[in-house]
């Protein structure tokens, strides 16, 4: 892969420095068998220090998840070579199968095909509580 031309893919911008592997993880582009590449610590006139994620390859996943983690990212969906949407990720209404409850009394602990749903309760502190206990969310 050429990782600046990017044909039909997803280039994730202005990640914070250093963040780039948990954003890794977290989408689990490890399973992928499409290119990717990071890029960590690119300059970045607004950040100082940026990483960047590109994907070489039409994600099925909703990349609003990412709100998640960091609002501010930046989403570029590319098509044929041109950037065809640039997008901020909202903070998700509802999460599934993101992260896992981590309450050992949890309904989740012991029903293991149980999805793993939270859901937003305050918006402005990123504050995400199991459906079924009420456990906040960590990552
Ligand atoms: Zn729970």
């Amino acid at each position: 892969m050429n990782i600046d031309s990017i044909q039909n893919g997803i280039v994730i911008d202005h990640i914070k420095a250093g963040q780039a592997m948990q954003i890794y993880d977290f989408l689990e582009l490890g399973l992928l068998d499409c290119p990717v590449a990071i890029i960590k610590n690119a300059a970045s006139t607004k950040m100082g220090r940026k990483d960047i994620i590109k994907i070489d390859s039409e994600l099925k996943i909703d990349l609003n998840a990412l709100g998640y983690i960091d609002p501010e990212i930046t989403i570029n969906i590319i098509r044929d070579g041109v950037r065809v949407k640039k997008y901020h990720p909202e903070l998700p209404e509802l999460i599934t199968n993101i992260i896992r409850c981590k309450n050992p009394r949890c309904i989740t602990s012991i029903e293991q095909e149980l999805p793993h749903v939270f859901k937003l309760i305050d918006r402005a502190r990123d504050e995400y509580r199991c459906v079924y206990c009420e456990s906040k969310a960590g990552i």
